[in-house]
């Protein structure tokens, strides 16, 4: 076989990325093995029937053809007007395009802004994918380090160290795998080192509608942003929808009228009849959103309490999207020490923290995707188990 391209082999870079456990526990599973799955973040209910009603009466209509490549007019409208809504910011069908969900714009976002060899920041610990989608772009990852003493949110001296000749900086509130939603000190102190470093954000928003405490801020909103941010956005999370591939990015015209020549060469736009459950949805209101996130808020409540009077896990503050960060330093192990055990000794698969970047070594994040039942005894099973190793170290 010739040669494969040095952009496509390096994809993932090199080292441990901490995912042993998760393809263990999936082993595990095969095997017959009564595992308690707590790592990806895939909702334990399905995309609601009415949608799926949508999707189907869509296709039987006979929109199963080519839908146009930034995306249909209506369904562009609806997140414009969204986006209007939720911002305050004058948002319309130009500055919006369709994808085929979250991964898809994050991607598409970098290929807007960087050119081949550019620095572009993400702040750790991070969404997985990221060092690997702005590779994908023909860039150069650099994490911006933080600290879990200050809730994981980025701070300005570290911001200002990584800025260097970097392009763009990717942020993402609220927070996988962290749960923390940015205070608008936070956001403005970002929107202030990008404009003064003349810089790309690009905002991933894919977690919004699940917010626990604070309040959801768009940095787009912030004064002078909206020329510079590209936001993506997803109907993954919010209407639980994982599996129908449709996303959209946001941001001014000119960039989307770029996007849109991108899309054309490359995923020629969503299915029609996904963006037309995609729009019911969205037309539905805040029902469906808020019955999609009911669980996530109902379990961090029960993990409150369970994890109440365990001195050797620290939670960090899950204000929004469906993860727990624990830090378990006390134990003396590694994140990924510490899930392996845990698998190993109690069936309970969970992350380390270590595969979301250096910053969340000696954290596990534990996704609240199973029944509240189920989810509570796992958890109470984690804190005996960090316990008994705190005692022992
Ligand atoms: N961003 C974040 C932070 C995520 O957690 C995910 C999915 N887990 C995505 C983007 C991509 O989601 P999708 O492509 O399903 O919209």
């Amino acid at each position: 076989m010739p040669e494969l391209s040095k952009r496509i082999t390096t994809l993932n870079g090199d080292g441990s990325d901490g995912w042993g456990v998760f393809y263990r526990a999936r082993d595990m599973i095969a095997a017959g093995e009564d595992v308690t799955e707590l790592t990806i973040g895939e909702h334990d209910i399905r995309t609601d029937p009415a949608i799926l009603r949508a999707m189907s009466e869509s296709a039987s209509g006979g929109h199963t053809g080519y839908a146009v490549v930034p995306g249909v007019q209506e369904l562009r409208d609806a997140v414009a007007a969204r986006v209007t809504t939720q911002t305050g910011v004058p948002t319309s069908r130009g500055n919006v395009m369709i994808t085929p969900g979250g991964q898809s714009a994050l991607f598409s976002a970098h290929m807007a802004v960087c050119q081949p060899g550019d620095v572009a920041l993400y702040v750790d610990p991070y969404y997985a994918t990221y060092p690997g989608v702005v590779r994908s772009a023909g860039a150069l990852p650099r994490a911006v380090q933080t600290r879990s003493s200050q809730g994981f949110l980025p701070q300005r001296d570290e911001l200002e160290a990584a800025c260097g000749n970097a392009v763009s900086l990717l942020v993402n509130t609220p927070n996988n795998p962290t749960g923390a939603v940015y205070p608008r000190e936070t956001l403005e102190t970002i929107a202030d080192v990008v404009q003064r470093h003349d810089m790309w954000l690009i905002s991933d928003e894919v977690y919004d509608t699940q917010v626990w405490e604070g309040t959801h801020l768009s940095p787009r909103a912030l004064p002078g942003m909206a020329e510079r941010t590209l936001v993506v956005g997803s109907m993954s999370k919010s209407h639980a929808m994982t599996g129908s591939r449709v996303g959209w990015i946001v941001g001014p015209q000119a960039a989307i009228a770029c996007l849109i020549d991108l899309a054309t060469n490359t995923t020629y736009g969503v299915p029609g009849y996904i963006q037309d459950a995609a729009l019911f949805a969205l037309r539905s209101g805040d029902r469906l959103e808020t019955e999609v996130a009911a669980p996530f808020r109902r379990r961090r409540e029960i993990a409150a309490k369970v994890l109440a009077g365990h001195d050797s896990l620290r939670a960090i503050p899950a204000q929004g999207a469906m993860y727990l960060m624990l830090d378990i330093r006390r134990t003396g192990m590694s994140g990924e020490a510490f899930a392996n055990a845990l698998l190993d000794t109690h069936k309970i698969a969970v992350m380390p923290g270590e595969s979301f970047g250096a910053s969340a070594a000696g954290h596990v994040r534990i996704a609240m995707t199973v029944d509240d039942a189920r989810f509570g005894t796992a958890l109470k099973t984690v804190c005996a188990f960090a316990d008994d190793m705190a005692k022992a170290a």
